[in-house]
């Protein structure tokens, strides 16, 4: 999905097809699965842009492209922030942030030479010169283009013939742009042979790209590159060999809505009409008033617009036409003060920008940051709880059970048959409650000491689970007191079940503990069909162990309550 929406995009964006191109664009940045991808689209986004006139979606763009292409590691990253870097050097340029640009470039250019990649190397250097150029250091702008173009005449007629032909045709451009500003400003200055060194400087770099745009599928391409040779052609007084290329562009830019183009030839030919018939340059002085006005968008650049002024105080005092030259002459220089301002304010503008670009990404890293925080904090939590479970467990096993032998302790017990009463009660089966005490236990303490004493008391309730397993509940009530309870048991089976366990223990060989070692134990049983309360089973039980214990120890003696 993604790689269809952004090879139909980019192939868009070759042939001119900006807008299309842009929603398109759009799609697979929705369609991108990875930070790969989205660089890959924010960057494309971002060199298009700048060419429909949207400097500030530009600035965005190239800004998010950067920032993502920092955060996404891996295979192609020098690649990805190379280009990433050459769209948003540009785009500051636009916007004469000179110094912003200077500095995405020479890192643009960095990333290219570490991606050993020749054509994003030139790129970035042609970047770097529009740079210089948006900072009025032509002369260093050329030095770079010619470093680019040298990398780019190199490379031209290979496999990737359509890109590397952008390429070889940005830097002639560029040139030929960057000479015919040299000629401007030295008009502005009434330096005649500099302006006439300009434009032969600028002539051929022109002549090249005309040419090599022939075989060039992107319109607008074509457009800027024509728009370049009109304004050479115009220096040298070709009028109609200018006329004719301003058509062609101008042709082109409507039928792809290319609006700053289409502007640059309205000026164009208003400048090229000012120096012809009486009657052309009435209807050019009006153009040419409405084009400052600035009425209409999208402005045009303020080198246009000063250009245009120039000419048009130029036109009418040669005409004698003191008045509108003198019009003309103060629209220049509040053209200065002005393009200084509005300058300052497109300049502000992309700091806010980037400013609220970076608080974005300050405040996505801070949710970041905080979601991390907060998920230690809650796996902390989590730790503290298990902790504190796995203590309140052991403390609840704890009071639950007894210390020595492991069994079920008192409180258990008492906690416990309650609810096995209640159980029996609402399933209507019978209960039955066994209370055990060893016989003359104090005897084992006495002659064996009071270790052996506990080590028998284990050994009896191991006896007791081993034989009790059917019991529902086993505890150690006292000293050598235990408690049985059997929930669904009939009496007559609770009766045997303590003959058994009586009989187990009274046979376990003691003597291996301690020679001469005996024990028995005495059973006190009480049985219910239908119970009432927890206590009667007990008294009736302890009666019960009484009757055992008087009647001659190790026998189970039986009562139901
Ligand atoms: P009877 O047959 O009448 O039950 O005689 P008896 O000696 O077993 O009864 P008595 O209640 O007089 O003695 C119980 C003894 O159990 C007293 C006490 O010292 C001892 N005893 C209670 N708890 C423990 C214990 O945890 N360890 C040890 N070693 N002895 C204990
Ligand atoms: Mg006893
Ligand atoms: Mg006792």
């Amino acid at each position: 999905m993604f790689q269809r929406e952004l090879a139909r995009a980019l192939d868009l964006s070759r042939r001119g097809a900006y807008r299309d191109a842009t929603d398109a664009l759009e799609r697979s940045l929705a369609a991108a699965s990875d930070d790969r991808e989205r660089v890959l689209t924010l960057t494309a986004l971002a060199h298009i842009l700048p060419r429909q006139g949207d400097l500030q979606a530009a600035l965005r763009r190239a800004s998010e492209a950067v920032a993502l292409a920092r955060q996404t590691p891996g295979e192609g990253y020098d690649t990805r922030l190379a280009e990433a870097l050459t769209e948003l050097s540009f785009v500051y340029s636009q916007f004469l942030m000179g110094r912003d640009a200077l500095q995405a470039a020479g890192q643009a250019l960095a990333a290219a030479r570490l991606a050993r990649d020749p054509v994003r190397e030139a790129w970035a250097l042609n970047r770097l010169a529009v740079a210089y150029a948006a900072m009025d250091q032509t002369e260093q702008a050329c030095q770079d283009t010619l470093q680019a173009l040298e990398i780019a005449q190199g490379r031209v007629d290979r496999e990737r013939a359509d890109a590397d032909r952008e390429l070889l045709l940005s830097c002639l451009n560029n040139l030929a742009h960057f000479w015919l500003q040299a000629h401007g400003e030295a008009l502005r200055n009434n330096d005649r042979s500099a302006a006439a060194e300009a434009l032969a400087q600028a002539g051929p770099y022109a002549e090249r790209a005309a040419t090599l745009v022939r075989g060039e599928p992107n319109p607008f391409i074509i457009a800027v590159t024509l728009s370049n040779q009109v304004e050479h052609l115009l220096g040298a007084g070709e009028h109609a060999q200018a006329a004719a290329l301003i058509d062609e562009y101008d042709g082109l830019s409507r039928l792809h809505g290319y609006a700053g183009m289409q502007r640059q030839a309205q000026a164009q030919r208003a400048l090229m009409n000012l120096k012809g018939r009486p009657s052309e340059v009435e209807a050019a002085v009006s153009t040419i008033q409405r084009l400052l006005s600035g009425q209409e968008p999208p402005p045009l650049p303020a080198r246009m617009r000063r250009q245009m002024s120039l000419a048009m105080y130029q036109a009418c005092k040669a005409r004698n036409d003191f008045a509108r030259a003198l019009a003309a002459h103060e629209q220049l220089s509040d053209l200065e003060r002005q393009s200084a301002r509005s300058a300052m304010a497109l300049q502000t503008e992309a700091m806010l920008i980037r400013q609220e670009f970076e608080q974005a990404q300050a405040r996505a890293e801070h949710a970041l940051q905080d979601a991390r925080r907060e998920r230690e904090r809650a796996d902390h939590a989590e730790q503290e709880h298990s902790k504190l479970k796995r203590q309140a467990d052991e403390l609840g096993r704890m009071a639950h059970e007894d210390a020595l032998t492991g069994l079920n302790n008192r409180r258990h017990a008492e906690f416990a048959l309650p609810l096995l009463l209640e159980r029996a009660r609402q399933e209507r089966r019978p209960i039955a409650l066994g209370l055990l005490d060893v016989d003359y236990f104090k005897r084992v303490n006495d002659t064996w000491g009071h270790g052996m004493g506990d080590l028998v008391l284990q050994q009896v309730a191991l006896c007791l689970r081993k034989q009790l397993r059917a019991a529902d509940l086993l505890a150690r009530v006292g000293g050598e007191e235990f408690m049985l309870v059997f929930v669904g048991v009939p009496s007559a089976r609770a009766q045997e079940i303590c003959e058994r366990l009586r009989a187990a223990i009274a046979r376990h060989a003691w003597n291996e503990l301690a020679p001469k070692l005996t024990l028995t134990v005495s059973i006190g049983l009480s049985t219910a069909e239908s119970p009432d309360h927890p206590q009667t089973l007990v008294e009736t039980a302890d009666q019960a162990l009484y009757a055992a214990k008087n009647g001659g120890r190790n026998r189970v003696h039986q009562m139901s309550c």
